[in-house]
């Protein structure tokens, strides 16, 4: 039983907290803070009402390393469950050490004028985590999160050596706007315009962004797409903690409108990280167009269809070459009837929610900074079939991947 701190009270934010308020018995009391508070009170609100459980709220900056620390003092929780920007995890590292806390978010540090994603500044913390007896565990949302420990399960329970790897996350949800992404827009504009990088034969390879696409079938019927390799965070983990991996790529679905409009919206210069002036004021092109597009938390209600994310390995068991395929499919509208949210935010917010929990429970917990696939995947795996994230195992796939 263990009092947590959230921050953050977004999309997954949301997720977090109904999730943490299903367990008491693991979760017994819960604080929610975010740079706004009345969005912390509208989610406890939620909760009051459908598991009349009382969550407490507070407002914190969380690029302020003393605000931070001083509502930690306050709180005193076991750990606190960063779900705020990538931009704040090290003021929110920097704090966890200042007040002993354990930490755990789901999305690797980011510097606001570099689309960077590296793992270089947390990894960094290593030191300062174990001496401090404190652990930090990074990436424990879906893709990166479920998705590392679908590679460390595969690896664990399938293959001696594994030697490919592919991503492939399939978003077939529609919400009926021409254009709106389904989680934070600076976030998911600034990493799908990023130049695209895959592993090969011992090092990252760089290629234009959208450059390679091909078709995918996801299984269960949930129905054919257009995938696109990109860049994604957890390759540069896995390939470092599985170092016989000769090729590692990520693919996402995107439909036409959407790449249409994100086309357009980068050629006029509106997907800019860089400040420019405006009638004597800086405004960043990326920051203003958030503002337009529809608020990722409302997009529950209308979207309609499902998400299929899952990792296709390949290697090698008693001498002989196999793949395996490990995925989970989960309904949008199914979400949005448990936890009045869409699934990429629901698909986030339960593996936020078991990583705490695994820490939480001393399962995992021990001193440093980890990534998930350095971490014992069956217990986890065990929680997502019990939380709402059931997965499955299809052997030797008849599908060949690019
Ligand atoms: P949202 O933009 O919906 O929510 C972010 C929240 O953080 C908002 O409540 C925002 O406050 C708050 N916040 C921002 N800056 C600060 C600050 N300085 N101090 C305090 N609070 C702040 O994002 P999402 O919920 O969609 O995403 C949350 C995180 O999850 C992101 O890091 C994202 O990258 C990650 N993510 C990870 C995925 C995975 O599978 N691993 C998938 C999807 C998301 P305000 O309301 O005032 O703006």
């Amino acid at each position: 039983m263990a009092k947590v701190l959230i921050i953050g009270a977004g999309g997954v934010g949301q997720v977090v907290t109904h999730k943490c308020a299903q367990l008491p018995e693991v979760f017994s009391e819960i604080v929610l803070a975010s740079r706004t508070e009345s969005k912390c009170k509208a989610i406890a609100e939620q909760i009051q009402k459908t598991q009349q459980r009382t969550i407490e709220t507070a407002q914190v900056d969380a690029d302020n390393v003393p605000e931070l620390v001083e509502l930690i003092n306050q709180v005193k929780p076991f750990m606190v469950i960063n779900v705020a920007l990538p931009y704040q995890d090290l003021t929110i590292m920097d704090a966890c050490l200042e007040t002993g806390v354990h930490y755990l978010d789901t999305a690797n540090y980011e510097p606001l004028d570099t689309a960077k994603f590296e793992y270089k500044w947390q990894w960094a913390y290593q030191e300062k985590f174990e001496k401090a007896g404190l652990m930090a565990l990074l990436g424990s949302g879906f893709d990166p999160g479920a998705t590392n420990m679908f590679t460390a399960y595969a690896a664990k329970h399938y293959f001696d050596e594994i030697h490919t790897l592919d991503i492939i996350d399939v978003n077939g949800g529609d919400h009926g706007y021409p254009f709106a992404t389904n989680f934070n827009p600076e976030i998911n504009i600034r990493e799908v315009t990023a130049e695209c990088r895959h592993w090969e034969d011992g090092g990252f390879v760089t290629t234009p962004a959208m450059s390679l696409n091909q078709s995918f079938t996801c299984p269960d019927g949930v129905g054919e797409y257009n995938i696109y390799r990109m860049y994604h965070e957890e390759l540069e983990s896995l390939t470092k903690h599985y170092p016989t991996l000769q090729k590692a790529q990520f693919w996402m679905s995107f439909g036409d409108s959407y790449l249409k409009h994100l086309e357009v919206l980068g050629n006029v210069g509106m997907t800019g990280i860089e400040p420019i002036n405006f009638n004597g004021t800086e405004i960043v092109p990326i920051q203003f167009l958030k503002e337009l597009l529809p608020d990722p938390s409302t997009l529950g209600p209308r979207t309609k269809g499902k998400t299929c994310i899952g990792c296709v390995v390949q290697g090698i068991k008693d001498g002989k070459e196999k793949s395996v395929y490990v995925y989970q499919i989960k309904d949008h509208q199914d979400c949005y009837g448990e936890v009045q949210s869409q699934a990429i935010s629901y698909t986030t917010g339960v593996p936020a929610m078991i990583g705490a929990k695994m820490m939480v429970e001393g399962t995992w917990l021990k001193p440093g900074v980890w990534n998930m696939e350095q971490l014992d995947p069956d217990p986890f795996m065990d929680d997502m079939n019990r939380y709402g994230l059931p997965w499955k195992v299809m052997e030797d796939p008849a599908f060949k991947l690019i």
